[in-house]
């Protein structure tokens, strides 16, 4: 199942994609539930029984986050993939280099709930605070069912579904501050969607990963190259976290971001970043610059 958040005629409501028609269908949820996206199905427990109104085109609505304002910060992993290890390290950007350039356990850092905004959203470049902006395409885990300690054969039984984040940064403040959080949560930084899928829905042990900026690929990757795998990652983070239904774990980037080029290819005005993940769909948004 694919689900969106949307609205429409200036109503919140939650829904499912019919990718192959360019429908969507809303369930029947109060505005109030339904604009909490995702999380209204979760919290519901039984998305199943819940009627579905009339499908309309997807042209007709404006896509919103599927989960348009995570109730805490989105966790996020680094350094997940080895090339981009590689690449990171070498870029006099990473703080944590020192420690080499693949970890030797999972890298966690967040990203505050307000940096989440949807597909087809304009995202700020603010060059009074960052002249690096750059992109990274990742697969998403939503989380479904809380848990402690989870253990990673049971990793997947908490997972509700995927989606997929630019985990946007701005590399001058990540290199500047040894935590990443201000580089990392900027207004507008994490670009979400265009819907979620459910586990069901798609093999995620080998989806392929890609990103374009307006046109050409910059990474091509896939999801069974993470380095540290969603069931370890799980494990990891709720070893001593309860996680929570509606949070949600962006698993890391691949090769081919801006900084991994000589020069860096940073993001300028008027750039389109499209990432495409097999089985899920493709998240394309817009870069401006912000007028001082
Ligand atoms: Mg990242």
């Amino acid at each position: 199942m694919k689900v969106a958040a949307f609205t429409i005629a200036g109503e919140r409501r939650v829904g499912i994609v019919d990718a192959s028609r360019n429908t969507i269908a809303a369930f029947d949820l109060p505005a109030e539930q339904a604009a909490s996206g995702v999380l209204a199905l979760i919290e519901h427990g039984e998305p199943e029984r819940i009627r579905t109104l009339e499908p309309v085109d997807l042209a007709r609505v404006t896509l919103e986050a599927p989960v348009p304002r995570p109730r805490r910060n989105i966790f996020c992993i680094g350094k997940n993939y080895h090339e981009h290890a590689h690449e990171f390290a070498k870029s006099g950007f990473d703080s944590s280099a020192a420690n080499g350039a693949v970890p030797g356990a999972p890298i966690v850092f967040s990203k505050v709930p307000e940096t989440v905004i949807a597909t087809g959203r304009v995202v700020g470049i603010d060059a009074r605070v960052s002249a690096a902006i750059d992109y990274e395409a990742e697969l998403a885990v939503i989380i479904g069912k809380a848990g402690r300690a989870i253990r990673p054969e049971d990793a997947f039984d908490h997972v509700w579904g995927y989606t997929i984040v630019n985990d946007v940064t701005a590399r001058d403040l990540q290199g500047r501050y040894s935590q990443w959080l201000i580089g990392k949560s900027q207004d507008g930084f994490c670009p979400m969607g265009p819907w979620a899928v459910t586990k069901d829905e798609v093999d995620i042990a080998s989806a392929g990963i890609r990103c374009f900026v307006n046109g050409d690929l910059r990474q091509n990757s896939n999801t069974g190259l993470l380095i540290f795998d969603i069931p370890t990652i799980i494990a990891t983070i709720s070893a001593g976290i309860t996680l929570q239904p509606g949070d949600v774990i962006a698993t890391g980037t691949p090769a081919g971001v801006g900084i991994g080029f000589s020069p860096p290819r940073y993001l300028k005005t008027g750039d389109v970043v499209r990432v495409e993940i097999d089985g899920i769909g493709a998240l394309e948004n817009r870069f401006e610059e912000i007028a001082a």
